[in-house]
């Protein structure tokens, strides 16, 4: 017996057992998903766990964004999965996710979900860098268990370079404004959640009244539409 089972890590045998029933599952379904669409898309995997900005052997260059009024920003990162076609000139960007859809439901409206998905327009920025063979860079979540339906869901990314510059202005001068507000969204699927003040809520309200947040708040636009928060209080 593993030393981490003997250990109790994985938790109640029970549950451990019926964990392990749904990962093999979840993990057959995956290959059996991965193996058509890669042959529907004539795409092979080029890069798994691709690094960029890290100190490590083989990373590919920091994204370098700059922004007004002459402030450079950088981002490391990984990338879950690279796919190329056969000619190498298009390339699919795949970041995997285990949870449920219904919070990323926005990014079919919005690419950057309002401020809050800023990770895979800057993972194709960094794939563009560091592949110059590339024409096409296109990027996709996708829901990797049955939880989330194995579903994907593409992010456009066809003229979102402005936006992303101006999103992040915003919250870079947030950020040095010292602007740190505690808005409640996802609290019920949030860690924090039973430690976070039950009157976060009523908090949110007033201080989103406050006109220092109001370019923070402009972030939202078409996103806030889209969603209700879920908080328990
Ligand atoms: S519980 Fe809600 S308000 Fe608290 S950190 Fe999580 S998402 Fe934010």
């Amino acid at each position: 017996m593993p030393k981490s089972k003997r250990g109790g890590v994985p938790g109640r045998p029970l549950l451990w057992e019926a964990l392990k029933h749904e990962m093999r599952h979840d993990l057959l379904a995956f290959l059996a998903a991965d193996s058509r669409w890669r042959a529907e898309q004539q795409t092979r995997p080029l890069a798994v766990e691709g690094h960029f900005g890290m100190p490590l052997a083989g990373s590919w260059p920091a994204v370098t964004l700059r922004l007004p009024p002459g402030e450079t920003v950088q981002f490391c990162g990984r990338i879950d999965r690279i796919d190329v076609d056969a000619t190498g000139s298009r390339a699919v960007v795949i970041d995997y996710k285990t949870g449920a859809y219904d919070r990323y439901r926005v990014l079919q409206h919005d690419p950057l979900g309002g401020g809050r998905f800023l990770q895979l327009p800057i993972y194709a920025l960094a794939a563009r860098a560091a592949l110059p063979q590339l024409q096409s860079v296109e990027a996709q979540l996708w829901f990797v268990t049955r939880r989330g339906g194995l579903r994907r869901q593409a992010v456009a990314l066809e003229g979102v370079a402005d936006r992303l510059h101006d999103v992040l202005g915003r919250i870079a001068s947030g950020i040095r404004q010292g602007l740190f507000p505690a808005r409640p969204l996802d609290c019920k699927a949030c860690p924090f959640d039973r430690l976070c003040p039950a009157t976060r809520q009523v908090l949110w309200e007033k201080k989103a009244q406050d006109p220092v947040l109001a370019p923070y708040l402009s972030l939202f636009g078409l996103a806030e539409a889209e969603e209700t928060p879920t908080c328990s209080p």
